[in-house]
């Protein structure tokens, strides 16, 4: 059985606009899926139909063979990470990090136990009670990938979160990324417009354009055409 599977997927806005056209994608536990292509592709909106936050308007989003629809919020098995990180500015580092497992109703001694696990994993330890507006931007980006991992999502799906940072600081993220990915066996799915990140991150790129999956690849087979 695969972790996610999307079954011709669309997406047509109130507006008309046809944003995603016969999505169609099968991965397996552990995968790091990437989303590339131009501006207004479709990357975002298929991101969040995958989220539960936006409507599907054709076909199936299926984690673990559960249609996402059909599950309340709180029960979704993904966690997303933005891209300004939306952490809450005046909660601190490990209140950024409790907030869900607050939202899913666990005991206050549970909490705390799985957000110092979590902040020793990202190195958040040190900082765990600065106010998150005062944090660096790897600091910020940390406590965003600790408050997403620390639910134990199936899927962690990543919306350009790299973008905003210098060229060091994505370098060391890259690396924390596929470590996560091989010591937790999470399955990512990542959009960006940088395909030199999607190269470096990948067990397959998904292609997309004008809507539709143009090709779906390794890296090392990324466009080569028979
Ligand atoms: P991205 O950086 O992912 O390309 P955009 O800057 O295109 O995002 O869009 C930013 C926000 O505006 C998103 O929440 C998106 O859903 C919304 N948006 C984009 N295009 C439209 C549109 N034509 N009508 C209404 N909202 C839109
Ligand atoms: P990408 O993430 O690849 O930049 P998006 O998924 O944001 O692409 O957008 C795909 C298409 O859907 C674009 O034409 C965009 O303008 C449109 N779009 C995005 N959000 C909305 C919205 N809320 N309402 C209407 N159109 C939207």
């Amino acid at each position: 059985t695969y972790d996610l599977e999307l079954v011709r997927v669309g997406k047509t806005y109130a507006d008309g606009t046809p944003a995603v056209i016969d999505f169609d994608l099968r991965a397996t536990k552990g995968e790091f899926i990437s989303f590339v292509g131009p501006s207004g592709c479709g990357k975002t909106t298929t991101l969040r139909m995958i989220a539960g936050f936006e409507g599907i308007s054709a076909g199936d989003v299926l984690v673990r063979g559960r249609r996402i629809n059909d599950l309340p919020p709180e029960r979704r098995p993904t966690s997303t990470i933005f891209q300004n990180f939306a952490l809450f500015p005046h909660m601190t580092v490990r209140d950024n990090i409790e907030y869900g497992l607050r939202v899913k109703g666990l005991p206050a001694a549970e909490r705390r136990a799985k957000a110092d696990r979590m902040m020793q994993v990202l190195d958040l330890a040190d900082i765990a009670e600065r106010r998150s507006a005062g944090l660096s931007g790897g600091q910020r980006q940390r406590t965003a990938l600790a408050r997403g991992l620390v639910v134990e999502p199936d899927i962690l799906l990543l919306d350009e979160p790299l973008g905003a940072l210098d060229a060091n600081l994505r370098k060391s993220i890259q690396a924390e990324l596929k470590l996560l990915q091989r010591n937790i066996g999470i399955t990512f799915v990542f959009v960006t417009h940088a395909q030199s990140e999607a190269l470096a991150l990948s067990d397959r790129i998904v292609v997309m354009n004008r809507g539709r999956v143009e090709q779906i690849s390794p890296p090392e087979e990324l466009y080569r055409r028979p």
